[in-house]
């Protein structure tokens, strides 16, 4: 068992929810969850990649039943109305975000949303709303997982040839690639995109992405049911790697194109690949210019109001293999649960914390 498992043991059960709830109910932490897509495929045999399967849809009930008992779900929107009336935060308030604008969204969470009533924000990729374009995580993992080839040498990455004999290798081999193509520049990325397929001997087929992201009629009878939208820019870029004139096309642009569809004001963005590497001050004050509120990144944390910074809040991460117990105690204890310092040092006081709690 992991030390997360193990810590969410003992921190994670009702009893201790229950127990810990006077606390809660003082806390001014924000929590903002992180979901991709809420998908049943069973991740194996999956065609796409499937690291972005954050949970099943009876999973997804379990935890928005959760939510909906022990926070105060918030939008962005209500979060500036406190602010600008001067009230602060919401006590106990959760903010629930969707990155990428999957359709499994509105086919699979969006009905669990509409009945606990539950506000929702989706950062949509305009670029592949209403598109079967793939996006290039899932064309990586497409092209490796139908390869016929057993091995393939990516000069770039290394010298050795990379194993594609088994289904856990051709993973691992998608891991390391989607890795580096994160810390390259964009015109190396897109080349080595373009030479993927032939490389891999691969024939992408035709309409093979179809259905696979919203429309944006998908997005219009969302946002009339109570979901907000969010821009995650129109191409998905690494934002610290890319060129000054299409940064700002692609944070000012895909906000333009949401308000035009919607009609609304888009006030939060969320940091494609977001953790802190991902975008630098140059990234931020060009989102600030472009009249965000709010901006997400993908550290993982609570935010404490007055200690945080607005455009960079960040997010709790819900993983496909997570218990609902760690998904609980991650939501009650975010501080012990998600700092990577705190889970090592702390886990004696934890196990004895949860001794009292039981
Ligand atoms: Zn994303």
């Amino acid at each position: 068992m992991s030390k997360k498992e193990l810590a969410a043991l003992l921190l994670g059960n009702p009893l201790a929810a229950r127990l810990c709830s006077p606390a809660l109910r003082r806390s001014k932490g924000l929590r903002i969850l992180a979901y991709h897509r809420i998908l049943d495929d069973d991740p194996r045999s999956l065609a796409f990649d499937e690291a972005l399967i954050s949970a099943r849809t009876e999973t997804f009930r379990e935890q928005m039943k959760f939510v909906r008992r022990n926070f105060d779900v918030v939008s962005f929107e209500d979060l500036h109305r406190c602010e600008t009336e001067e009230k602060g935060w919401p006590r106990r308030a959760l903010i629930i975000t969707f990155d990428d604008g999957y359709r499994d969204n509105y086919i699979n969470a969006f009905p669990i949303l509409k009945e606990f009533h539950l506000p929702a924000t989706v950062f949509l990729t305009t670029g592949h709303i209403g598109s079967a374009r793939l996006f290039w995580w899932d064309r990586v993992a497409y092209l490796i997982k139908h390869t016929s080839r057993q091995s393939v040498i990516f000069a770039d990455l290394a010298e050795t040839a990379f194993d594609l004999s088994t289904a856990r290798a051709r993973r691992h081999t998608i891991e390391r690639v989607l890795w580096w193509l994160k810390q390259v520049q964009e015109e190396t990325r897109n080349r080595f995109l373009d030479a993927l397929a032939s490389e891999l001997d691969v024939e992408l087929p035709e309409g093979v992405a179809e259905g696979m992201h919203l429309s944006w009629d998908d997005v219009k009878e969302m946002a009339r049911s109570g979901i907000d939208f969010g821009s995650h820019t129109i191409s998905h870029p690494i934002l610290s790697h890319v060129g000054e004139s299409q940064l700002q096309s692609e944070i000012s642009e895909s906000k333009r194109i949401i308000e035009q569809h919607l009609g609304r004001e888009v006030m939060a963005f969320a940091y494609p690949a977001g953790r802190r590497t991902r975008f630098n001050d140059n990234v931020q004050s060009i989102v600030a210019r472009c009249g965000y509120r709010y901006a997400v990144s993908y550290d993982e944390g609570a935010a404490v109001e007055g200690a945080c910074d607005h455009l960079a809040l960040p997010r709790i991460h819900v993983e496909a293999d997570e218990s609902l117990r760690l998904f609980r105690a991650n939501l009650i204890f975010p501080k012990w649960m998600l700092s990577r310092s705190h889970t090592d040092s702390t886990l004696k006081e934890l196990a004895s914390a949860g001794a009292l709690l039981w």
